[in-house]
């Protein structure tokens, strides 16, 4: 057996939706597969799910002549990566599941549990948007904001598994609740979903972050003004971001980063004008799109193999 048949079973967990793959060691995937997380039948109903699903890649693997030899699983919420557990999740309802180990058991391989963020800023960092670079902040903007601060391919989980919480970085102390109960941080301004919601609040009409970032194309006055203020907010907080991690280059991904030159074009002249003596950081959209989960999960399963 040479090392040209390993493939990792990787599996990347949303609110929403799963992304599963089989995954070489350097990167390339060989086999994806995608399947409804189905939240609503509850958090054991859902870790059956991602059991089923990774014994049936492994078993794809070897049907295929290839050899899994590790499994990796990214989930959102808060992440106890060094015992593999997923401690809370909002959208997928985890308390304290220890889906490590469920994973070693049933597959018999060894597994690795990482926050989805995290492993998303570890697959740009050496295969995507930042692979020519050391020091890279990815920076995931979509329902929520979130960033992952990788050095050397190796991405920083916090002492309590919540590091790279940028969204709730303050930036408007009298602007809209935030999720996490207080007034004006990122997320509560500049997320995807943040505004979608401030442009139906003036407009009156429901619309999409993506329906926003077209109509300030357009031209259209309101659309351009409210797009305009999330533009602000988030180069407020990547400056802060700038000035506690100093990196070569900020990734930006997520759903917001469909509005290409849209939103990096005036986000890079914000940043700029914030930036004093920092040096100012590359700003580049995220190359690997929604794999970039799954790509990072099989990473961090080859790094954490025994
Ligand atoms: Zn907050």
């Amino acid at each position: 057996m040479s090392s040209g048949d390993e493939v990792v079973v990787a599996l990347d967990v949303g609110g929403t939706g799963m992304k599963c793959a089989l995954v070489r060691p350097d990167g390339t995937t060989v086999h994806a597969e995608r399947h409804a997380t189905g939240a609503a039948r509850g958090p054991e109903a859902v870790v059956g799910t991602i059991l089923d699903i990774a014994q049936g890649l492994a078993g794809k693997a070897r049907a295929d002549g290839l050899t899994p030899v590790a499994c990796g699983i990214a989930v959102p919420g808060v992440v106890d990566e060094a015992r593999g557990v997923a401690v809370w999740s909002a959208n997928v309802g985890f308390r304290n599941v220890p889906l490590r180990e469920l994973a070693q058991a049933r597959l018999g391989l060894p597994a690795a549990l990482g926050h989805d963020v995290r492993l998303g800023g570890l697959a740009e960092s050496r295969l995507g948007a930042g692979r020519d670079v050391d020091h890279v902040l990815f920076v995931a903007i979509g329902t929520g904001i979130a960033a992952a601060h990788v050095i050397d391919g190796s991405a920083a989980t916090g002492a309590h598994g919540a590091a790279g919480e940028i969204g709730h970085i303050l930036v408007r102390p009298d602007g809209p609740r935030c999720g996490c109960g207080r007034p004006g941080c990122l997320e509560a301004v500049a997320s995807a979903s943040a505004i979608g919601r401030r442009y139906t609040e003036l407009s009156g009409a429901p619309t999409t972050a993506a329906e926003v970032a077209d109509r300030a194309a357009a031209g259209e006055p309101l659309a351009r003004r409210v797009w305009r203020e999330a533009v602000e907010a988030l180069a407020d907080g990547l400056a802060t971001a700038q000035a506690l991690f100093d990196v070569e280059t900020i990734v930006i991904g997520g759903g917001l980063a469909q509005a290409g030159p849209r939103l990096l074009d005036p986000l890079r002249a914000a940043l700029r004008e914030r930036l004093t003596f920092h040096r100012e950081p590359r700003l580049v959209a995220a190359a690997l799109g929604d794999e970039a989960g799954c790509l990072g999960a099989a990473l961090l399963a080859l790094d954490a193999r025994p």
